[in-house]
């Protein structure tokens, strides 16, 4: 081990702590026996009427020992007398409590209530008066062991030494298990932070360090300038070796980004790249980024992609890694994104906050949607507007389960907080808000989310907030209203604007309208009947597997649904705001198809009753460029949600994906793949085989042409690359011959050069994925993987080695990621969920999540997204009865703490009997389209 050197007092001071907890006497003042005196608080969340106002933290870890200690003195307002001070505390030893009052200093006794990860803290016959108190604890813990909290993380440098450090994580409830804290959004207060560490290693926060200060042990002290007003959760603070490179943004801020030592040749784009976006935002939000720095920090072990703590946001290493020979554009999508998305942060969620993680959305909808819009302009050549439409499908395929959420959801313990983090708040959050802004204009919408940030900056908000500042943008008076009136914004929008025509009615109720997307879960399938001039419309909830339209799980929900429509005869859109469950309007002459949802802006599906899909199947045929790409994915995307609730039969919604052998465009393409791959994905699971080879055949005809076009090299355009990519991974998986022959021969060369021979990046993928398929190539590559420096390339690797068909090596892999040596833990749940995908690894996936599931739930914590995403990922193409009853027993199994209540589990379930409903439904028929396909070739 590296640390084995003598720590000094550090450890002395741990190994008397260590006596005193041993021995059981916990110190003069503290008493943590909950038998003696009942819990004085039994709620989850904490008392309104005890606010902290300040904090003064002291964080010494031991990087030997694993470790920590710590100080904390607190400034409170009592608003209301009170016997105890309730906070949030977990798995901390407290070793000293005091009331500071100016004559003397009273102890506190403690006292815990584990359930609900609070402290108490009291003094016999003492009250809490109104007014202000200081209180000081002093605790220690040992470093977690997991990936939030403040906890350990490790890594190995070229030359094979093991280094430590100690770095936080703290969204959404482990403040609390860092410090004792108040540790709710809402609870904001300044932070003052010093960090005491050995000279060897170097400590970061949120605020710039204002010194050093050299203490008596030869340790060091950094003692960090005092925040802003914010939440705990957005506290950081990292001990560790790193190194960084710096730059100055235009608005002054000083920017760095911090790696370890042997990779900060890879920092350089998302240096440059965090320094653009920060200038963009300040620009964009009319309101300067408030801190004086912003760290970028790439973590070894860190779990979810990203975290956003103010002035010092967390990345994993491939997500702010960028390596110019060996990282491929998708890559360098996603580091942009990523940093584009945690930037968004400092402004929507650390400036302006949620009230409660009910209202989660408003942070993370809003970060997500806001990559989009600060992306396009700051890198248009990243074409990043091509990607929005697949987050609105992901979130449609979880929304239109029985077991889906509104988008503002009541929760309250921390597991349930956990599960907000998903696809709902996230992606459909982005679409919501992409929706809107489509329907007041990009630039009403603009001018209403600055009045937001501005009117409630430091402050705490709920939905209602948003929908205020984006009503009557003109008669604002938070805004500038002299920037208003100097670019004519507002004398403009009633007359001139494209502004919809909803907007220049006084009467638009965004909120009215916003309340029907927010409060209640799933979408509207809008119903589409043309007859003549005239168009009849009908809305319902769309429900996967819902036959009737007449449900009772299906009528009583209604949504505003803004419209929007181009017709065979015009390509300018139209609108047309839908309120109630049917309605009509009239087109200005007859025409031949008419396509709604354009470029599909907004939430919802559609349906075209009485000849409308067969106009549209066939404008496909004859000219599929009529319709914008983003158009031609949402007509393939509907049409098979059609399928699933028996509205279009199966074989139609084939023919109109018989179109796709013209098609070149990636949204339209990987969207075909997403609707026809798990079709023979679901048959692998129920031994069927021919009609399995059926269909990958025709899938392989379908796209030959466009397969054969592809060339072995990263020319051309982001998104042609990625389709490149995408296309040729297809085509060996499926033994296309040719990307077989060429994939082999490549790597064979690489292979014989020892991997110096340079691959383009953008097919190193396919070319890595051709050698995993041998033990002699596996194990090649997994030599390779575990000497390179290159976080993009130990990626594409590692998924290479998850495709393998070599059962043994998939166990393998499963088996050291849970021990976290050679392959980091930090990376199990993405790979069960590959190997799950793998036609010789569901089975070894299921089996090993069943066994391990103890061991994860501790690791990555219950309700937590990687949690929640094995649990839908390894499951969600299992399509036989038996399958569902064995994942049905298992999950019933679990006890309460262990997840058996969790959304996912739902989802997951609910998917499985979605899948035997539509295989029973829909064999015979595509047996019988395939049999045709073949007859006529
Ligand atoms: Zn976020």
């Amino acid at each position: 081990m590296l640390f084995s050197q003598s720590c000094g007092l550090n450890c002395l001071i741990f190994a008397i702590l260590l006596c005193v907890f041993l021995t059981g006497n916990h110190g003069m003042t503290v008493n943590t026996d909950t038998n003696v005196l009942p819990f004085p608080w039994d709620k989850m969340r904490l008392p309104e009427t005890v606010k902290p106002q300040h904090y003064e933290l002291l964080i010494h870890p031991n990087l030997t020992s694993l470790t920590y200690t710590g100080v904390v003195q607190i400034l409170i307002e009592v608003e209301q007398d009170t016997r105890a001070i309730i906070l949030h505390s977990k798995n901390l030893q407290i070793s000293k409590a005091q009331l500071l009052e100016s004559r003397h200093h009273r102890d506190l006794q403690t006292s815990e209530f584990e359930a609900n990860e609070q402290i108490a803290l009291f003094a016999d016959g003492f009250t809490f008066e109104k007014g202000n108190h200081l209180v000081y604890l002093e605790f220690y813990a040992n470093l977690s062991d997991s990936f939030h909290g403040f906890y350990k993380g490790r890594y190995t440098t070229n030359s094979g030494e093991v280094r430590m450090l100690a770095s936080t994580q703290f969204e959404a409830t482990h403040a609390r298990a860092a410090f004792p804290c108040f540790d709710e959004p809402a609870f904001k207060a300044n932070f003052t932070i010093r960090v005491h560490r050995e000279p060897r290693h170097i400590s970061i926060s949120n605020m710039p360090k204002l010194r050093t200060v050299e203490l008596a042990d030869g340790l060091l002290e950094d003692r960090f300038d005092t925040t802003v007003k914010m939440s705990t959760y957005l506290v950081a603070f990292i001990v560790c070796d790193f190194h960084s490179i710096s730059k100055k943004s235009q608005h002054g801020v000083e920017i760095s980004v911090y790696t370890v030592p042997e990779k900060i040749s890879q920092a350089e784009y998302a240096l440059n790249t965090a320094v653009t976006l920060l200038d963009f935002y300040d620009d964009y939000f009319d309101i300067p980024y408030p801190l004086p720095k912003h760290d970028l920090a790439a973590i070894p072990d860190f779990q979810s992609g990203a975290m956003e703590n103010w002035g010092l946001s967390t990345y994993r290493e491939s997500g702010l890694l960028f390596d110019p020979e060996k990282s491929s554009s998708s890559d360098k999508l996603g580091i942009t994104k990523v940093i584009a998305h945690e930037l968004a942060h400092q402004w929507f969620g650390n400036l302006v906050t949620m009230q409660w993680w009910n209202d989660l959305w408003l942070n993370e909808g809003f970060a997500k949607f806001m990559e989009y819009v600060s992306v396009n302009i700051t890198h248009p050549e990243l074409q990043v507007d091509d990607y929005f439409l697949e987050k609105c499908f992901t979130a449609m395929s979880v929304d239109s389960l029985v077991s889906s959420h509104p988008i503002s959801t009541p929760v309250e313990n921390p597991a349930e907080i956990s599960e907000m983090f998903d696809d709902v708040s996230y992606r459909k959050g982005a679409c919501i808000l992409n929706m809107l802004r489509d329907f007041l204009t990009p630039e009403a919408f603009k001018y209403g989310i600055i009045d937001y940030l501005k009117r409630h900056s430091y402050q705490n908000t709920v939905n209602a907030h948003l929908w205020e500042s984006l009503t009557n943008i003109c008669t604002s008076d938070g805004l500038d209203s002299g920037r208003l009136k100097l670019d004519g914004f507002c004398s403009r929008s009633r007359a001139e604007s494209p502004a919809s025509k909803w907007f220049m009615e006084d009467s638009v109720d965004v909120r009215a309208i916003m309340d029907t997307w927010t409060l209640q879960e799933g979408f509207p399938l809008v119903t589409v009947e043309v007859k003549g001039q005239e168009v009849i419309l009908k809305q319902e909830r769309y429900l996967k597997g819902e036959k009737s339209s007449k449900s009772s799980s299906t009528s009583s929900f209604l949504w505003q649904v803004p419209l929007t429509y181009i017709t065979s005869h015009s390509s300018a859109v139209q609108r047309f705001l839908l309120k109630s469950e049917k309605d009509v309007l009239y087109l200005s002459e007859k025409v031949e198809w008419i396509k709604f949802n354009v470029d599909l802006r907004g939430y919802y599906i559609v349906h075209y009753e009485s000849g409308g899909w067969d106009a549209l199947i066939t404008q496909l045929q004859q000219n599929h460029t009529v319709f914008s790409s983003n158009d031609r994915a949402s007509l393939i995307h509907d049409i098979f949600q059609l399928v699933s609730i028996e509205k279009v039969p199966l074989d139609k919604a084939l023919n109109l994906s018989l179109y796709l052998s013209k098609e070149s465009e990636i949204m339209p393409v990987t969207q075909g793949f997403n609707e026809l791959v798990p079709l023979y994905k679901l048959m692998e699971k129920r031994n069927m085989e021919e009609l399995e080879n059926q269909m990958k055949g025709h899938l392989v005809k379908l796209f030959k042409t466009l397969i054969d076009r592809q060339h072995w090299s990263d020319d051309g355009s982001v998104s042609e690359r990625m389709l490149r990519n995408y296309l040729l991974l297809f085509a060996c998986v499926r033994r296309y011959p040719s990307c077989v022959v060429n994939a082999s021969e490549r790597f064979q060369k690489w292979k014989e050069s020892d991997g110096k021979l340079w691959l383009p990046a953008d097919v190193s993928l396919v070319v890595y994925t051709e050698g995993a398929r041998t033990d002699e190539g596996w194990d090649f590559l997994l030599e390779k993987y575990k000497r390179s420096a290159s976080p993009s390339e130990k990626w594409m690797i590692k998924a290479a080695l998850a495709y393998t068909p070599l059962t043994h090596k998939l166990q393998w892999l499963l088996e050291r990621s849970l021990e976290g040596e050679i392959m980091k833990t930090q990376d199990l749940p993405s790979l069960v969920v590959t190997v799950s995908k793998n036609p010789k690894g569901f089975k070894l996936a299921w089996e090993f999540m069943k066994t391990n599931w103890g061991k994860l739930v501790k690791k990555f914590d219950l309700g937590s997204s990687a949690i929640s995403r094995m649990a839908v990922g390894v499951t969600d193409q299992y399509s036989t009865r038996e399958m569902l009853d064995e994942v049905q027993a298992f999950f019933s199994s679990l006890a309460e703490d262990q997840g058996s209540g969790l959304r996912s589990i739902q989802q997951a379930l609910e998917k499985i009997q979605q899948n035997i409903l539509w295989m029973d439904r829909n064999v015979p028929l595509l047996k019988a389209w395939l049999d045709m396909q073949s007859v006529q070739d």
